[in-house]
């Protein structure tokens, strides 16, 4: 599933680089300059991943980090911190402000990407492309299907990726507003109860092969997948 990762670099040829390894990995790359950039693009739509430059004009990509990561609505977005400093000491600055991990420039396009994805497997694991099984029901995202107990069931796109959410992350309550966050990746057009709707459908079309309790509904908080 192609994420869509935000960098922010102020050096126009690197940030090229790192944009065309992202296209060529197969995700969606948002670029920015700076900090406020970086800023404005995240009011836009919520990335999946952040590939942040230490040194920026402006604010510094560590300042950044320690931000985002002390904010409700982004704290669970992904850094990758990126650096020309390759001392030890900044490593563990880095990773104390909350950074996943920690590519020293010159890195190596192949290096990035496996980190990517070892960042992404972790912290969001419905942007791998690895089949999730729970109690007979099977979601594969490399092609799409669903299967309760072997037939195929039928969802459409939003409940599809509703699915693949929950099924990644069982056994915790999801808020109305963090289900939009991390489904639809756009808070600002979209209301809570447009949530409500796509769950509804979602039970319904797993209604076809009775898996449609493993959606628990947890009352005046949100939503949670479970097999107990
Ligand atoms: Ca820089």
């Amino acid at each position: 599933m192609p994420a869509n990762i935000l960098v922010v670099e102020d050096e126009p040829a690197i940030q090229e680089l790192l944009a065309l390894n992202l296209t060529q990995a197969g995700h969606n790359a948002m670029r920015a300059l700076s900090v406020e950039q970086g800023q404005m693009l995240i009011r836009e739509a919520l990335p999946d991943l952040i590939i942040l430059d230490w040194m920026l004009p402006g604010m510094s990509g560590i300042e950044f980090a320690r931000k985002l990561k002390s904010d409700e609505l982004t704290k669970g977005i992904p850094i990758i911190m990126l650096t020309a400093r390759g001392e030890e000491a900044d490593k563990v600055r880095g990773l104390e402000v909350g950074a996943d991990d920690y590519v020293t420039k010159p890195f190596s396009p192949r290096e990035l990407n496996a980190r990517i994805k070892a960042v992404l497997r972790r912290r969001a694991p419905q942007m791998t492309d690895d089949p999730i099984e729970v109690s007979g029901l099977r979601l594969d995202p490399v092609t799409h299907r669903v299967t309760g107990n072997g037939d195929v069931l039928d969802l459409g796109p939003t409940e599809f990726r509703l699915l693949h959410y929950l099924m990644s992350n069982p056994e915790r309550v999801h808020s109305r507003t963090q289900v939009l966050d991390r489904v639809w990746g756009d808070r600002v057009f979209v209301e809570d109860r447009t949530v409500d709707v796509h769950i509804r459908r979602l039970r319904l079309a797993l209604a076809g092969s009775g898996h449609e309790d493993l959606i628990q509904t947890v009352r005046g908080v949100g939503y949670r997948f479970s097999a107990h």
